[in-house]
């Protein structure tokens, strides 16, 4: 009896990392020869895709933005040190505080207080996004891999199209970025190893594996928009499973989400894909406009006003 669990246990390892592998392949993520640097934040999905790909034998460093907020990123900071120590991985550490001079909640406060409104994880997510690229190019990495799982990206597909908002889902998908390939030496492209992997599988294979994770949501999380999003489809599929029970229903509703959004992402990456790469004229990283949207928050945050 014993043995069969731990069999049932080292199969469902073996597949899981087989299954990353497997979309690493699929998707022509990346190769043996890229050097690749994981936007680690301590949680099962990153330190994931750290532990994977370190032990597939590429060529792996971490990179952690620490946007300071409170016990949550100290715990996970702290288990991130353990694991890299462990792992003998390279860890690569950014402070909110060193780049910005304040902690997230700080930031988000004092931008209310000058009537910009925005929720935490818009703001946190800008500038994590805005130090991450600087730091991959500053480290010359050919490639960011990030944790996003096939429930985040599920979760992004809805969000971008209960926003009509088609031209960031073209961004969007295993590898991300729209660009042709002279343009993306100004963007280190986001790849996806973990794109078909649910967020049941990816917490159970980090549990079996016994990493020194939190697994507690962030706190700042609460007001995200994705969170409402998150709710309806982790509903529609607890729906669909129960009526496949009783022979109906359609399962897996958030891999059919992605299976619909890899079939038409070519002719959304076509549509989207044309444009002259624009600079910002303060930090001269990639811009949409004149500044780019880091630069517009920062602007605000040191006005006197
Ligand atoms: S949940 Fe939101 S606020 Fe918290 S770390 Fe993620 S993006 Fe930042
Ligand atoms: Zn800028």
């Amino acid at each position: 009896m014993i043995k069969n669990k731990s069999k049932k246990k080292i199969r469902f390892q073996d597949e899981f990392e087989s299954k990353v592998s497997d979309t690493i392949k699929r998707f022509r993520l990346f190769t043996k020869k890229d050097r690749i640097l994981v936007a680690c934040s301590g949680g099962k999905d990153s330190t994931a895709v750290l532990y994977i790909l370190n032990k597939l034998g590429y060529n792996v460093q971490a990179l952690t933005i620490d946007a300071l907020i409170g016990n949550y990123t100290k715990q996970n900071l702290e288990n991130l040190k353990k694991f890299c120590r462990q792992n003998k991985i390279k860890l690569h550490i950014i402070s909110f505080r060193d780049e910005f001079g304040n902690s997230l909640c700080y930031i988000r406060q004092t931008l209310a207080s000058k009537g910009i409104r925005l929720r935490s994880c818009t703001i946190c997510g800008i500038l994590k996004r805005y130090l991450i690229n600087k730091a991959a190019k500053r480290l010359k990495a050919d490639y960011v891999a990030t944790g996003h799982n096939l429930d985040d990206e599920a979760q992004s597909v809805m969000m971008n199209l209960l926003r009509n908002n088609l031209e960031v889902g073209a961004r969007i998908g295993p590898k991300t970025g729209v660009m042709k390939k002279e343009s993306r030496k100004s963007f280190v492209q986001r790849v996806k190893p973990l794109y078909l992997c649910s967020e049941k599988d990816v917490k159970k294979y980090s549990m079996r594996m016994d990493f020194p994770v939190n697994y507690s949501p962030c706190p700042c999380r609460h007001d995200a928009y994705r969170n409402k999003v998150r709710k309806i489809l982790d509903r529609l599929e607890k729906a669909g499973e129960s009526e496949k029970r009783q022979g109906g229903g359609s399962q897996n509703i958030k891999f059919n989400i992605i299976s619909s959004f890899i079939d038409i992402a070519p002719m959304l990456k076509d549509k989207y894909s044309g444009g002259i790469q624009r600079y910002c004229r303060i930090c001269k990283e990639p811009s949409k406009g004149e500044e780019c949207n880091t630069c517009k928050l920062l602007m605000v945050l040191r006005s006197k006003k």
